[in-house]
């Protein structure tokens, strides 16, 4: 039978484990705290943000809004995450992407201090953990590995295939996979034969953005299926594969909803934690 690789599950483990971790700090005199900073009013922004701030309240990590108007100039955005990263009261800084078009991403994601970028962005960590370095991993990434090591802990020599290349969840899955010395292949929208290297690989890591792209029957038999796909519905939101048809092939599937996006906002908790501990750490 498949193993549901349950996200919500994880998600709610790890809670407890931050809770303490953010109580430990409490007890130092340090409160944990993420600046989040968004322009415009993209409504799925908007969504994205109350969740993640919500998270972090329950966990006890105070968060510290920065809302901008839709047509801020890219100077005031960059000072802004200047003066934020400048601020010794603030750990992590996220910055909610997409931006409106006007705005460049690199440029304003370099004004962000390597060391409070929780969203692991920032070229400097892009950089270091494609060396293989300790740096902020984007949580998506962590969140597809942290599904991945449910079905097995040594992926060594497996045949990882991930879908997509962007450079917040694509690329960096992938080199997460590498480290852990799987054979890994990135399809995109020039790859031929998507449905042969589907047929190949022992992980797929589906982040395509496309509706039931990946079909049951391109599935190897006992695969390890992470959709990370968010296709939305008239009611709700699809993956990126066929969930139905691969359950019956797969070893392992990460179901949408409740795989994959509740672990992405507990690792950006994580990255939080990991950002305010160095800096309590540089305090002593
Ligand atoms: P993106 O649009 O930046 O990148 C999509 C990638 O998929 C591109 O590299 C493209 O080349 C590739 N692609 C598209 N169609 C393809 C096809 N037919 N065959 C092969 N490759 C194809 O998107 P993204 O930011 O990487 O996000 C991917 C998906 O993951 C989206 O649905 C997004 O909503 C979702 N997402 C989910 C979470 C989460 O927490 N669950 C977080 C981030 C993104």
């Amino acid at each position: 039978m498949v193993h549901l690789l349950d996200g919500r599950w994880e998600a709610t483990l790890l809670t407890s484990k931050l809770q303490e971790q953010v109580q430990r700090l409490k007890r130092k005199g340090i409160i944990p705290t993420l600046a989040v900073v968004l322009v415009g009013d993209d409504p799925a922004s908007l969504l994205y943000v109350r969740k993640k701030r919500e998270k972090a309240s329950e966990l006890g990590i105070f968060t510290h809004f920065v809302h901008l108007k839709r047509d801020t100039g890219q100077d005031v955005l960059n000072k802004q995450l200047q003066d934020l990263s400048e601020d010794p009261c603030i750990h992590g800084i996220l910055l909610q992407l997409p931006l409106p078009k006007h705005l460049n991403v690199l440029n304003a994601l370099c004004h962000i201090v390597p060391t409070k970028d929780v969203d692991g962005l920032h070229p400097m960590n892009v950089g270091l953990l494609a060396l293989g370095e300790p740096a902020f991993i984007p949580c998506t990434p962590q969140g597809c590995l942290h599904l991945i090591k449910l079905w097995k802990k040594q992926l060594a020599g497996l045949n990882a295939l991930v879908i997509g290349r962007s450079f917040l969840v694509g690329k960096p899955v992938a080199q997460l996979l590498l480290q852990e010395n799987c054979t890994t292949t990135i399809a995109h929208t020039h790859t031929k034969n998507l449905p042969a290297l589907c047929r190949q690989a022992d992980i797929i890591v589906a982040a395509a953005g496309r509706k039931h792209l990946v079909q049951g029957d391109w599935i190897k038999q006992g695969a390890c299926v992470i959709d990370v796909g968010i296709n939305p519905l008239t009611m709700g939101i699809t993956g990126d594969v066929d969930f139905e048809g691969a359950s019956k092939i797969a070893g392992a599937i990460s179901p949408v909803p409740g795989g994959v996006g509740p672990l992405t906002v507990m690792f950006l908790m994580h990255n939080v934690m990991q950002a305010a501990e160095c800096i309590s750490r540089e305090k002593l």
